[in-house]
This record gives C-alpha cells, structure tokens and sequence, in this order.
C-alpha cells in the first residue's frame, strides 16, 4: 500500500558513498514528491561561501576531506526540518551514529516518522573515478561528468572543480564513509525502512531505479 500521499508527506534519507549520485537523483525525488532536498553539503558550502560563522568553523573539515562535527551538522539540520510540512529528502545527512540518534529525537519530538531510506550502492573505485571527473558549471548549477556526462564544449572554461574532489581528498572522503556512516545503515534495515539501490548505470537507469522504490 502507498504510504506517501498527498496527505502523507515523504520523509526520506538519501544515503551512499560520495559521488554516488546523492545530488542528481535527489533532484527527481523532489520533483515526483513534493518534499524538500535537504543537502547538508549543500547547505556548507553555501555557508562557508556567505562567510558565516558555520562556514568559518566547517571549511577546514570540509577542505581536508574529513566531517563537520556534529553538533554543528545537527543544528543545521534540527533547524531546517522543522520548516518542511510538504515532507523532506535528506541528503548527505545522517553520517554518523550520533547523527542518527539526534534525527530520531527531532523527528520524535515533531511526532513524525521516517517513511524510507535509500542506499544508493557504487563500488569504490567507480567512486573515486566518478569524483575525480565531477566538474560544475557556476551559471546553470548543473553537475557534468568529464568522461560520462561531457560538457557541451563552449562552456568547459567556466566549469569549476570542487576543492574536495581531487584523488587523495575523495579517498579521504570514501574512507570516512566506511568508518562512520555504513555502520549507520543497519539502524534503519532493522527498522524495515532501507531500500538498497543500484547506483551504477545511466542517470536515467538509476532515475527509474529510484522512483521504482518510492513508496
Ligand atoms: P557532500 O556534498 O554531501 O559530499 O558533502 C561535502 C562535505 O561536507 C563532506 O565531505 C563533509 O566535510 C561535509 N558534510 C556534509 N554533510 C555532513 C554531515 N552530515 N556530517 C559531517 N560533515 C558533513
């Protein structure tokens, strides 16, 4: 039966290696959900970029490849959620237990539950292949590939490379993933709540991948 409805908002957990495809898959669930993407990436570099005071503190984390701390990460988080009645995709968050632990004590004070989680599975050297070839065009904010998803040629001059995506910083970032959030995982599979998807293919194979497991 469909849990998310009109009248049930998709409160959703994006989870998976960086340069899984988080971002752009995230981009088609909001589209055919309503909810709001919550990426706490996202939400860090548009701090450190506004010179705030979180952006200050998480820019050295985040320019060596390691975490945030939490409490900074659940704060930002704990903030946002409450404003997202049409539902939410969190994206990149939680990474670590404590994380997970603040997400179900937020979620239990509001007195609202998760309703998915999606694992969105690439192996590691496909990871660091994909990171490395990520590239940004600053107009448009769209995510192109070097290899796999090649820019249109008149624009490759403006497109930026993110500070974290060079070859020793994704495996920094990799390696984190394995030690603190895949150990998160089970805490949502014995909840009955995890779908495990294959991240490997086109955008579009995995899109229909994760649509297909929406409830
Ligand atoms: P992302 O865009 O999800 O790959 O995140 C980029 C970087 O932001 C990560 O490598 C971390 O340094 C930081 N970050 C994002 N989300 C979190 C989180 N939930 N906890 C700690 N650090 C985070």
């Amino acid at each position: 039966m469909s849990e998310a409805t009109p009248n049930k908002p998709l409160r959703a957990i994006l989870v998976g290696p960086p340069g899984a495809g988080k971002g752009t898959q995230a981009a088609a669930i909001v589209e055919a959900s309503g909810a709001i993407h919550l990426s706490t990436g996202d939400m860090l570099r548009a701090a450190i970029k506004a010179g705030s005071e979180l952006g200050k503190k998480a820019d050295p984390f985040m320019t060596k490849g390691g975490l945030v701390p939490d409490d900074l990460v659940i704060a930002l988080v704990v903030e946002r959620l409450a404003q997202c009645a049409t539902g939410f995709l969190l994206d990149g968050f939680p990474r670590t237990a404590p994380q997970a632990e603040a997400l179900d004590e937020a979620l239990k004070g509001a007195g609202v539950s998760l309703v998915v989680v999606l694992l969105l599975q690439v192996p590691d050297d496909e990871v660091v292949e994909r990171l490395t070839g990520r590239r940004t065009d600053p107009v448009t904010g769209t995510i192109y590939h070097l290899i796999f998803r090649p820019p249109p040629p008149e624009i490759v001059d403006r497109l930026t490379q993110r500070s974290d995506d060079t070859e020793a910083k994704a495996r920094a970032r990799l390696d984190k993933y394995h030690s603190e959030t895949a150990p998160v995982i089970p805490h949502y599979e014995t909840r009955g709540l995890l779908r495990r998807i294959n991240g490997v293919g086109s955008l579009d194979e995995v899109r229909a991948r994760v649509l297909a497991v929406l409830p």
